[in-house]
């Protein structure tokens, strides 16, 4: 393994998945749904399947699905992409982060992210031979919910910063970033004229009725501002690993150069089936997003009953609890700990910081499961402390 990666061993996802088969646990440590998605979505891969869409699609995507994303982004945010040169369809939206990252960072450029961040973004920066400057989201003393302060933002700017990494809905803190504060970043973009990334997979998981706003609506952003999303999230079938990059066509183009030896193309049949899904099944995302919603308050409410003080999550399949107040210190060992000690599995926050003492104290926890498998884990968390 090359020098700069050898920091990057199993993933903690893995890590925490593989204990929980080992011990019979609840997993609530990786984010994936224990219901699959719309059923027209499901039949209608396998009818592709059966119908013969088993070869190469073209490498850029189906032109049907780069339709639908276009139509999708008009419709809900009023953005305009041309569905030939504005998206581009990639295995996941974690290829497209990575061909972005290998596209777009040259060695030695800075990188801003806020931390905690999703596994992914560290690891690609750093294939790509760029560096991260990490703004720290903490939870605000009066709301409760994680935020950065933009001091620290502007602070982090240096003559080699090259882009800006937002996630937003934020895995894994559940905020989802108000108008003023992406206009704060923004606002530090077209000051240094920086690229913009950002990372929407939880577009639809918003909760409490708060707004999803992408970045590339903000005045000066659209050109400037690279998106990632996937229909994992979207339709809760998170194994089907088709994501789309959407933005300006030289920075999309400089992404489809990179992609094109990565993966080259992805799953043609499941293009297919999610372009007519991303058209038809509307209802069936705002039924998903109202039960994550409850699933949210349900778990919420059990851990603090079990003793975790809980943080606020205002979208995404995640809730941060803090271990404190059950007189633990490290969330690391309780982490490993629980699946035997407990029978649950949840995630360290910790390794999605590079200041890992700022997350020390925190687990995530996933809540997009089913009610009961959700009560189980809790009471399995309250007989354990
Ligand atoms: N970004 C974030 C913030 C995520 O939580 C995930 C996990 N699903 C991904 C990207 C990866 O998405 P995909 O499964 O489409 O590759
Ligand atoms: N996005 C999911 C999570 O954050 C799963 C990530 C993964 O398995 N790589 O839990």
């Amino acid at each position: 393994l090359i020098e700069r990666m050898r920091v990057y061993g199993e993933t903690i996802f893995a890590e925490m998945t593989r204990l929980a088969m080992e011990t019979g646990s609840v997993n609530l440590g990786q984010g994936f749904p224990d219901t699959d998605g719309p059923r027209s979505l499901l039949e209608g891969a396998s009818r592709r399947v059966l119908e013969g869409v088993n070869q190469y699609p073209p490498g850029p995507g189906r032109p049907e699905l780069r339709q639908a994303v276009s139509r999708y982004r008009a419709r809900h945010y009023g953005i305009e992409l041309d569905p030939d040169s504005e998206v581009y369809i990639t295995v996941g939206a974690t290829a497209g982060i990575a061909a972005a990252m290998l596209a777009l960072v040259e060695r030695g450029d800075e990188v801003i992210v806020f931390e905690p961040m999703y596994d992914s973004y560290a690891a690609m920066i750093t294939l790509a031979g760029g560096v991260r400057r990490s703004v720290t989201l903490r939870p605000d003393a009066v709301s409760g919910r994680f935020t950065f302060d933009p001091e620290e933002l502007r602070a982090a700017v240096g003559p080699r910063t090259r882009m800006v990494l937002v996630n937003s809905p934020h895995n894994p803190t559940g905020t989802v970033f108000t108008p003023d504060e992406l206009e704060e970043i923004a606002r530090v973009c077209r000051e240094h004229d920086l690229i913009a990334f950002t990372d929407e997979v939880y577009e639809f998981l918003t909760f409490d009725g708060r707004p999803h706003v992408p970045l590339a609506t903000l005045p000066g952003m659209r050109e400037r501002t690279v998106s990632v999303s996937s229909v994992g999230k979207m339709f809760a079938v998170t194994g089907w690993k088709t994501g789309w990059v959407m933005g300006p066509e030289p920075l999309v183009s400089a992404v489809r150069t990179v992609n094109q030896f990565l993966t080259f193309s992805a799953n043609g049949a499941l293009q297919l089936a999610v372009a007519d899904a991303i058209d038809g099944e509307w209802e069936w995302v705002a039924a998903q997003r109202a039960a994550l919603q409850g699933k949210r308050d349900r778990l919420a409410s059990g851990l603090a009953a079990a003793g975790f003080e809980v943080n606020v999550s205002e979208g995404t399949y995640f809730v941060m609890a803090d271990i404190r107040p059950l007189g633990f210190g490290s969330g690391l060992d309780v982490a490993r700990a629980l699946p035997a000690g407990a029978g649950v599995a949840a995630v360290p926050a910790q390794v999605f910081y590079d200041h890992q003492e700022e997350g020390a104290h925190l687990l995530r926890f996933a809540f997009c499961k089913r009610d009961e498998v959700l009560d189980e884990a809790v009471s399995r968390l309250t007989a354990w402390h």
